[in-house]
């Protein structure tokens, strides 16, 4: 018979998926000594069998449960409702991952009228009683029964009026007894039925309870947010009671043995003198610190001292706990590693280095790789923050905060930035004209588009805060206004934004500059040691390559050469060349392309030092490069600027139309078509290496990556062109350079026959961008309208986009990556979808046997932590 029920003097800390959190930490204190109320732990693996069983506990589990409580009535003495010894618990959810916020915890279960008899009989304190009461009552009706707090505080409210109280403390027994009364009406009137005398029956309807807010919105939402899976289920915990509100020599506090959010290795907390925990939580009195606890119960504190000290050593952690004092007694009610801000995570790991409780690479996995991004992005001041307000919220696409003046469009935005403003570029939907306007601004909004969409992959990479897909926001591009709920933004209005939560707020908020910390590179240096994927970065101008490389990045995985056609210097010439009608023509607008496009990949080897870098060929289609149909000013500007007419521009926009562009004429689609446009780019590249190796005495090795192959003669043909064209190159300049050939794999079909492909490429690089889009069937640029029905019908736990799918994407990437290294064993293998920066991604890319993750520069460090995560548990594995 499977058990499902534990004592707390069953378990131990290794039973953390069994038990939770903690369940598994009051049973590790148990068998440590401390004193911890004694209980039991209902095991997550019944938290799944009751929603097997249709949201019911099955008869076996209800045994099991009564029979651990009549063992720990045993152990401490009291029994259910009685009148003289009444036994009373708290109950409380505990997953296997911490979720705070899941469900509030039920305190003073098992009163009812006889027990509350019974605890003023105890503690010859009437008023206590009937406060435990009607605070059980309360507590019960809200999180057990889902009837509203606030028709409670009404109540009690009246009551504090009548009396001329200020406090709940200045009501006296009597008034207590009303309030209870009163609160019982309440439920019978809410709920049809008298509240239930029986503890057994609250104790089972509390425990269903629990398992029922597994599944509420927060919990939903915050297991998302942290990649935890709905089929882990939640534990419940049945603790005895102990009461901090017993009079003046009583307590109840919370700790953490270092501070948590500087990481400063000194006991900090507060606790309240006669209160339950509820009291702390509700701030309606203030706490005191914890320090001064040494003056009113000087025993107390050290021992409490000494208890913190003896579980940071013993989890060898940052310890959070909870305890109450009763009448001079301390008790311990929970401890678990504490939350602590990405600094204080990175100086806490080091000091646990440095005071010989953590070897290093134990200390790299203390730090959430997902953490850092905090450390990489400006931020809000933390108490303009707090009082402001957010207005609307949409994806959180791009992390840091952005304080600026709203601008609709790029150019508008470009010219407020030249002229020293902070801007925030606000618009329906990002495309590639925006970049300079992007790239001047402090954050982008969009009112569209899900977390690959143009804007949200641009930002990124560039590093700017991006709010992308705010449903609330209505832009009105022509007018140039931007309304959200009934405040109206014109330009030059203020509003912020922070790409980290995706808030959006209509007011100036102060923002400061994220600095990398000493404790930071430290700890970065333990986690390169561990690592053994490369990390890489995508970089397709000088400035997004240095920050990378002062982040360390070990090179550019992926360079999108089209972002270098859209400055505004090389536009012209790039439209020239589409609207070309014959192959002269084209070559004549190339030509002026060639020395720009030579120019910038010069200025990239530099920025580079002599690290590598894949430059992916001409890949979006055309028809991004041209404005729209009815951009008829744009149209005649470019006509004049062109020596054309309007007519021809719109008659080659009609033409370059496509119903699915992004399964269209585009990746080497276009070099198929239009080979002189490979030719022209492997010129710039071989060019700009050798000058670069002459002008630097570096030495470079380009790559040339030829983008969506879903077959290998298309690659055998583009290849032709590219080894012909470098060999004309070489040749003329009398220079031999060693260069590599390969492809993006991001088509299904490439994936397949990757064992053929790998007999033209010399390396993979992973798109797992359009792989995603094209393995699924779902537009990378339209799914997250639909992709939220997903998450709620939990269809979906994450967006595929942004977290690698890796049993389906992820197959194909395996199918590929083992079919390369059969054909071509020393095959070099990298990714750089997006998926190249989210943690879980990259170890799924450490599994897989990857050379290396590219990721936009702000990433980096972040997939460098990530790398070593995978390496020490692999290695901690075996
Ligand atoms: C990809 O498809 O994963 C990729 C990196 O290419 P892009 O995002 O430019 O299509
Ligand atoms: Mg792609």
């Amino acid at each position: 018979m499977t058990k499902y029920v534990y004592l707390f003097k069953e378990g131990n800390a290794s039973m953390r998926n069994l038990l939770g959190g903690k369940g598994a930490n009051l049973a590790e204190m148990t068998s440590l000594g401390l004193p911890v109320p004694q209980g039991f732990t209902v095991t997550t693996e019944a938290c799944t069998r009751y929603y097997q069983d249709n949201k019911t506990i099955g008869d076996d589990i209800v045994a099991q449960i009564y029979e651990a409580l009549a063992t720990t009535e045993e152990i401490c003495g009291k029994k259910f409702g009685d009148l003289d010894n009444p036994f009373l618990v708290s109950v409380r959810s505990g997953a296997r991952a911490s979720m705070p916020g899941m469900m509030d915890t039920i305190l003073n279960l098992g009163l009812n009228d006889v027990a509350v008899k019974g605890l003023a009989k105890l503690t010859e304190n009437e008023r206590f009683a009937y406060d435990s009461y009607r605070r059980f009552i309360q507590m019960f009706s809200d999180v057990v029964m889902e009837i509203p707090k606030s028709k409670f505080e009404r109540v009690l409210d009246a009551i504090k009026e009548a009396k001329g109280a200020k406090y709940d403390t200045d009501l006296n027994a009597e008034d207590m007894k009303e309030v209870t009364e009163k609160f019982k009406a309440i439920y019978k009137e809410e709920k049809g039925e008298d509240f239930p005398q029986d503890p057994k029956v609250q104790l089972m309807e509390a425990i269903k309870a629990v398992f029922r807010s597994w599944d509420n919105p927060r919990a939903i939402y915050y297991r998302r947010m942290n990649d935890i899976p709905s089929d882990w289920g939640t534990a419940v915990n049945v603790q005895s009671m102990v009461f901090g509100n017993m009079g003046d020599t009583s307590g109840t506090g919370v700790a953490f043995t270092r501070n948590p959010s500087t990481g400063e290795n000194k006991l900090y907390g507060e606790y309240l003198i006669n209160a339950q925990g509820e009291d702390v939580v509700a701030g309606i009195r203030t706490p005191q610190e914890i320090s001064t606890l040494k003056n009113v119960m000087p025993e107390v504190y050290e021992q409490f001292a000494k208890i913190a000290d003896t579980l940071e050593k013993h989890y060898r952690d940052m310890q959070d706990m909870e305890y109450t004092i009763e009448r001079g007694k301390l008790y311990m009610l929970q401890t678990r590693n504490g939350k602590r801000t990405a600094a204080a995570a990175l100086k806490i790991a080091v000091d646990l280095v440095n005071e010989g409780m953590l070897t290093k690479e134990e200390a790299v996995l203390k730090v959430e790789p997902k953490q850092l991004d905090a450390l990489l992005h400006p931020q809000f001041d933390a108490s303009a923050l707090k009082a402001a307000k957010a207005i609307a919220t949409g994806l959180a696409a791009s992390p840091g905060a952005a304080c600026g003046q709203v601008y609709f469009t790029a150019a508008e935005a470009t010219a407020a930035a030249q002229s020293g403003q902070k801007v925030v570029l606000v618009r329906l939907e990002t495309s590639p004209e925006d970049i300079e306007g992007m790239a001047h601004s402090q954050g982008i909004l969009t009112a569209r588009g899900g977390m690959t969409s143009h804007a949200a992959v641009v930002a990124r990479g560039m590093g700017t805060c991006c709010v992308a897909g705010c449903g609330a926001l209505k832009v009105d591009e022509e007018a140039k206004t931007a309304t959200i709920g009934d405040k109206v933004f014109k330009e030059g209005d203020w509003m912020s934004i922070d790409g980290s939560t995706g808030n959006v707020y209509g007011e100036a908020i102060k923002t400061v500059e994220a600095s990398v910390s000493g404790d930071f590179a430290t700890l970065m240096a333990w986690a390169d040691e561990a690592r053994k994927l490369q990390v890489r970065t995508n970089a397709d101008n000088p400035r997004d390559t240095e920050v990378a490389v002062k982040f360390g990045a070990e090179g550019i995985g992926l360079c999108r050469t089209e972002h270098m056609f859209f400055e505004a210097d090389r536009i012209a010439a790039v439209r020239e060349m589409i609207l070309a009608e014959t192959e002269d023509q084209r070559r004549v607008a190339l030509a002026k392309i060639l020395p720009m496009q030579k120019g910038d990949f010069k200025a990239m080897y530099k920025a580079l030092q002599g690290r590598p870098m894949t430059v992916r060929y001409l890949d979006p289609p055309l028809h991004e490069f041209l404005p729209q149909k009815n951009m008829t000013e744009e149209i005649a500007a470019i006509a004049k600027e062109l020596n054309t007419t309007s007519e021809a521009i719109v008659s080659k926009i009609d033409a370059l139309h496509e119903f699915n562009p992004m399964m269209g004429h585009r990746g080497c689609r276009l070099a198929v078509t239009y080979p002189e446009i490979a030719e022209m780019q492997t010129r710039a590249v071989i060019e700009a290496a050798i000058e670069v190796s002459q002008e630097d005495g570096i030495e470079i090795h380009p790559e040339i990556m030829i983008p969506l192959v879903g077959e290998v003669k298309e690659l055998a043909y583009v290849k032709k062109i590219v080894v012909e064209t470098a060999e004309q190159v070489m040749t003329e300049k009398g220079v031999k350079l060693d260069y590599k050939i390969g492809t993006m794999i991001e088509i299904p079909r490439a994936a397949v026959t990757a064992d053929e492909i790998a007999k033209e490429a010399e390396f993979f690089s992973f798109g797992t961008n359009d792989l995603t889009q094209m393995t699924f069937g779902f537009s990378r640029d339209d799914a997250g309208k639909f992709l939220d029905a997903y998450y709620d019908k939990k269809i979906f736990e994450s967006d595929p986009f942004a977290r690698l799918d890796q049993n389906g994407v992820g197959k194909l990437v395996q199918l590929a990556a083992d079919l390369g290294r059969k054909t071509r064993p020393d095959i070099k293998l990298g990714i750089c979808g997006e998926h190249g920066g989210d943690p879980s991604s990259v170890m799924f890319c450490h599994k897989v046997g990857l050379n290396y993750v590219s990721c936009s520069p702000y990433r980096v460090p972040i997939a460098r932590l990530a790398a070593a995560h995978a390496a020490i548990m692999e290695k901690n594995e075996k």
